[in-house]
């Protein structure tokens, strides 16, 4: 058969596929493998998307990408590495308050471009001290000053580049033996701002180290013991329950709104516009969507109540935006093509449990199991979970339940290594979805979409299985 060039102006292209609104008005409820968003325009390249987006009326982050809030998921070394990539950690709460806090210091710790309050020491501490401080606070850089105080001069600093290969038997060893000494540092006087002192670092060529990532990625924040944790440690709370529509918890934003107005407050989880509704009369800043689609999750079965994820996201981001509150997508994401889709529904951010467990920076240890390397993944509504404390007990249960019904199970996943390497994947991954989309940034995606430019289709079974791996012998 011939081929034909075509060529010149061809004129009228006849409408194709679904606007988000026609998908959601005759469909079913919808998860993200039931559509495909069909492709635009290219004129740009993928690293010139922009990712930057709104996390709550107030704060934005410059990945979409959040961690969950789940004990299996994000403690401190989840929550910095996921500030240091522009995104943001939620440290759970299915822990005491003291340990909490202290996870949220940790993190707080690094997130300032300038570390205001650093651990400070002097040159007759020693490299056992390091360690110690390591230990209690997660990192190794400290200034050394002559009296060890903050207001003495600056003698040098100790980085992980002097300690890393030193071991117990050096514990004795005196800081200005290992020290970098204060004539081989680049420094800047006092009242310097962010961008001169990344400037100097520069030119310095001694690398600005994380603080440029920092100052785009996010504070801590922690959830739960909202109170205790806004009141005394200046951090933002977020609201943490299946079923977020409620009076216990339209109470409580009232009552953070009121003492603490200056503060960010996300609600949910909701997965309705009519839930979504009075929460944003309480006055909340962001909204968590989603209910019984995370992969943990069982609420659906037992509860009966929950909504397919993709329609979820769809209705709760299309009545909140007429608010300005911004919407996370949160749970159900299996991969990078998940997080597109949650975007291009209208979702600003996105929130994972099991694509970020079993990574280097989630909490527990690594075990075997028949040759495969695992760690533990679990609900927080899971009786594993909840036999920990009863923080979990109050989002999956009413305080008097005599009898629990677990909302999640416990299980395990294959080690995935860093999220240092799966990160600047997902966000790769999440470019070049919205290049082959033709949106150059996540804004411009959600107005594609509310205008009805952005073009879907609904995904048959056949659909999937096509668009899966196939007819391959290994
Ligand atoms: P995943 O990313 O699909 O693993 O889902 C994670 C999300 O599931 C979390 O962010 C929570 O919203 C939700 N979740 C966590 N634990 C439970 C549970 O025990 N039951 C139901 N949902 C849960």
């Amino acid at each position: 058969m011939a081929d034909y060039l075509i060529s010149g102006g061809t004129g009228y292209v006849p409408e194709d596929g679904l606007t988000a609104q026609q998908l959601f008005a005759i469909a079913d409820g919808l998860t993200y493998n039931d559509f495909l968003i069909l492709p635009g325009f290219i004129d740009f390249t993928a690293d010139e998307v922009d990712l930057t987006s709104a996390l709550t009326r107030k704060i934005t982050l410059k990945t979409p990408l959040i961690s969950s809030p789940m004990d299996t998921v994000t403690e401190s070394d989840m929550a910095i590495a996921m500030a240091l990539m522009g995104g943001i950690g939620i440290i759970h709460h299915n822990c005491t308050p003291e340990f909490q806090a202290n996870e949220v210091r940790k993190v707080k710790k690094f997130e300032q471009g300038f570390i205001t309050d650093p651990v400070v020491m002097s040159p007759t501490h020693s490299v056992g001290d390091v360690f110690e401080a390591k230990a209690r606070h997660g990192f190794s850089g400290i200034p050394v000053t002559e009296t060890g105080k903050m207001d003495s001069k600056l003698v040098g600093i100790v980085t992980s580049r002097d300690i890393d290969f030193l071991t117990e038997k050096d514990y004795a060893t005196y800081l200005s033996e290992v020290m970098t000494k204060r004539n081989d540092l680049v420094v800047a006087p006092a009242g310097v701002t962010l961008k001169e002192a990344n400037e100097i670092l520069q030119r310095s060529k001694k690398g600005s180290r994380r603080s440029r990532e920092c100052r785009e990625g996010a504070r801590q924040w922690d959830v739960g013991q909202s109170h205790l944790l806004c009141s005394n440690r200046g951090v933002s709370p977020i609201q943490d329950s299946s079923q977020g529509n409620s009076v216990y918890q339209i109470g409580m934003i009232h009552y953070i709104k009121q003492k603490y107005p200056e503060l960010q407050v996300i609600g949910g989880n909701v997965v309705t516009a009519a839930q979504a509704k009075n929460l944003i009369d309480a006055g909340v800043d962001g909204l968590r969507v989603g209910m019984g689609c995370g992969s943990i999750c069982i609420t659906q079965e037992v509860m009966a109540c929950g909504r397919p994820q993709g329609t979820a996201v769809y209705k709760v981001a299309e009545y909140a935006r007429r608010f300005g509150v911004p919407v996370i997508a949160d749970g159900g994401i299996q991969t990078v093509g998940h997080v597109v889709k949650a975007l291009s529904l209208g979702a600003s951010t996105v929130m994972m449990g099991s694509l970020l467990a079993a990574t280097t920076e989630a909490p527990g240890e690594y075990f075997f199991s028949d040759g495969v390397r695992l760690k533990k993944y679990r609900g927080m509504g899971s009786l594993d979970a909840m036999e920990k404390s009863a923080s979990s007990q109050k989002r999956y249960f009413s305080e008097g339940d005599k009898v629990k019904v677990a909302q999640g199970v416990s299980g395990s996943i294959q080690d995935k290594g860093s999220i240092q390497k799966f990160v600047p994947y997902l966000i790769a991954g999440i470019q070049h979805g919205c290049q082959d989309i033709g949106a150059r940034s996540l804004s411009i995606l959600r107005s594609m979409m509310y205008s009805g430019e952005l073009k879907f289709e609904k995904r048959t079974m056949s659909a999937q299985i096509e668009g899966g791996i196939h007819g391959l012998h290994s």
